[in-house]
């Protein structure tokens, strides 16, 4: 949603109901990232009108500080930064679970994969970052294709073949197979869909 158009917010959200099957919302605070992006009210205000499930990614210092609250404004899905929580990772992780949603875990890509292959066996979904956090509209980084094989297979490995990769960052029709092939089976899109000639066309290329 971060390439939403946010005067016509209505429309972009009636848009994602249709062509989409998750609302991912990135949640920026200008210290973990240097951007600023939104917070509780627009997401309130998504999930007022949402019919798919928010997917809340935060790219924000101290997370488990509002990850409640997040809950309570309507995310299904929460994933929050390593890089972020270090060794508080585990405990937010269980955090999220409490709360009734789904726990990811996202990292940058300077970070290396094995520093989360600890803490796999707590999440619901993984969220590696094909661009770095902070700024929509960024190139694909193609050494992400790897990231998210290695992560695939450690998680098929230790039994967690139902636990999802998510991409994002960069993310359009040039490069959905080869990152489906690569084992990411939710890839996040925004430039690629709200800036395209025609966003439904762009929407189904990539789910197919
Ligand atoms: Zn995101």
């Amino acid at each position: 949603m971060l390439s939403a158009d946010f005067l016509n917010l209505r429309a972009d959200v009636e848009f994602v109901n249709e062509h989409a099957d998750l609302f991912h919302l990135d949640i920026m605070d200008g210290r973990f990232v240097p951007n600023i992006s939104y917070g509780f009210p627009v997401v309130e205000a998504i999930a007022r009108e949402a019919r798919k499930p928010l997917d809340v990614h935060l790219m924000i210092e101290e997370p488990w500080k509002y990850i409640p609250r997040f809950a309570k404004a309507g995310a299904r899905m929460i994933s929050f930064h390593f890089e972020a929580a270090l060794d508080r990772s585990a405990e937010t992780l269980e955090l999220i679970r409490s709360l009734g949603c789904k726990a990811g875990i996202a990292i940058n890509p300077d970070c290396p994969v094995e520093s989360i292959f600890p803490l796999l066996d707590k999440v619901d979904f993984v969220l590696i970052m094909s661009v770095f956090a902070g700024f929509g509209g960024q190139s694909f980084i193609p050494e992400s294709l790897e990231r998210i094989k290695a992560v695939r297979e450690r998680l098929d490995s230790i039994g967690l073949k139902d636990v999802p990769v998510e991409v994002d960052g960069g993310v359009s029709e040039k490069n959905s197979t080869s990152l489906y092939e690569a084992g990411a089976e939710i890839l996040v899109a925004g430039s690629a869909i709200f800036n395209s000639p025609d966003p439904a066309a762009a929407a189904q290329a990539m789910k197919a």
